[in-house]
């Protein structure tokens, strides 16, 4: 389905950039500042500003990361605005499952598979979050050291 951006799903009917519904997020620290109006990557699925997209379909998008912290860098996000994990509610199970199957696809792809790569969610600030849309990062093309800085 590359680069069938038109069709809906129920997944992705508030593309538009509108934080999921707030009473999802009573009692949940979700530890970011509202850019709702203002989203980085809704601005992206809605093409409005320029990325190097390399996957595309009525769900997630994934896309080049600017400042790339390996050869292989690539952030796959969903089309709806979901802020973090912590944000997250069961309704969004299928569409966060999918986001790793898309990187495990794009990884295999580049034959990352054979060396290993690497998939890293940060959820809030503390944790290195700086875009409030929630990303999958894959990383490859280098070795990978444990524990993360
Ligand atoms: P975070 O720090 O939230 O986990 O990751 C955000 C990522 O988005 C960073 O790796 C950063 O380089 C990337 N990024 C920030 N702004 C842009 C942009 O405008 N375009 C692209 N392609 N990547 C961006
Ligand atoms: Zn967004």
């Amino acid at each position: 389905r590359a680069g069938d951006t038109q069709s809906t799903t129920p997944e992705n009917d508030d593309r538009g950039g509108r934080l999921i519904a707030p009473e999802k997020f009573q009692g949940v620290n979700t530890n970011v500042p509202d850019e709702t109006q203002d989203c980085l990557f809704c601005r992206i699925v809605k093409r409005d500003i320029p990325a190097k997209v390399v996957y595309d379909d009525a769900d997630a998008l994934a896309f080049e990361d600017l400042n790339p912290q390996a050869p292989t860098h690539i952030l796959v996000i969903p089309r709806k605005h979901l802020v973090s994990l912590a944000g997250a509610a069961r309704e969004d199970e299928k569409l966060l499952g999918r986001l790793h199957t898309i990187a495990a696809e794009l990884a295999r792809d580049r034959g990352l598979d054979k060396t290993g790569y690497r998939t890293v969610i940060n959820n809030g600030t503390g944790a290195g979050q700086s875009v409030f849309h929630i990303h999958v990062h894959l990383l490859g093309g280098r070795a990978f050291h444990w524990p993360p800085g």
